[in-house]
């Protein structure tokens, strides 16, 4: 398939979703990056209710990110206990918060508002424990770019549906992202996420009741089971 297809196939997908689940949640002040960086390490491998807590506790125990500058990564951890991988993402928040200010003397991402998106997201990964994904989701988020991040739901799908064909979440990022259409990334992104945990779950889609059935080239659709998920829509990352 090539670009234009693909593009013309994900403004189609768009379309169909926002007829079934309407246009989602934004806040209308977009988020500080460096806010929603850490908020998006801290959604990693858990649900958004969880890592919105761990959010809130971090920010609560420490209003100015500054103040992580002088405390040690245990200390972080026991904010964050709540969202899991506890030693992980405490190492990522307190190496990205000692590189950035080291770099810059300040607690700023602004530069990267205008850089171009492959070379932002080159930017942001190379500080130890950001991968693609909380990268991508600082340019969507944060600073509003045509970039829909791909997590597990974003992968399922868009493999199924057929708009790429690729292995693993980063391969999938790189395919799906060429010259991805303008304006649509954020409700793209967070309407498929709500479709991959209401409908097109990992096993078992309720391929039935699946408004995007009949241009969905998976071929083991599922038309017997008609159950979908309660709704799941909180999505931390509107919410920072
Ligand atoms: S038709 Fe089935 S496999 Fe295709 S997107 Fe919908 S639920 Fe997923």
């Amino acid at each position: 398939m090539d670009i234009k297809e693909k593009n013309k196939l994900i403004r189609k997908v768009n379309s169909l979703l926002l007829k079934k689940f309407g246009k989602p949640y934004r806040n209308e002040k977009l988020p500080d990056p460096v806010d929603l960086l850490i908020a998006t390490i801290l959604s990693q491998n858990t649900n958004d209710n969880n890592s919105y807590k761990a959010y809130q506790n971090l920010k609560k125990k420490f209003p100015d990110w500054k103040m992580l500058l002088g405390v040690s990564a245990s200390e972080i951890e026991k904010e964050i206990k709540i969202a899991g991988l506890g030693k992980q993402k405490s190492n990522a928040i307190k190496n990205f918060i000692e590189s950035l200010y080291k770099e810059n003397k300040s607690l700023k991402l602004d530069t990267l508002k205008n850089k171009e998106n492959i070379s932002a997201i080159k930017k942001l990964t190379e500080y130890k424990g950001i991968g693609v994904k909380t990268a991508s989701c600082v340019l969507l988020f944060a600073f509003d770019k045509d970039v829909c991040p791909v997590d597990t739901h974003v992968h399922r799908t868009v493999n199924r549906l057929g708009i790429v064909q690729a292995s693993t979440p980063d391969k999938t990022f790189f395919l799906l992202n060429e010259k991805f259409p303008e304006g649509i990334a954020h409700s793209f992104h967070t309407n498929l996420i709500r479709l991959g945990r209401e409908i097109c779950k990992p096993k078992n889609p309720a391929c039935g009741i699946c408004p995007l059935n009949k241009i969905c080239k998976y071929e083991e659709k599922i038309f017997e089971n008609s159950r979908k998920n309660e709704n799941r829509s909180f999505m931390l990352l509107d919410n920072v």
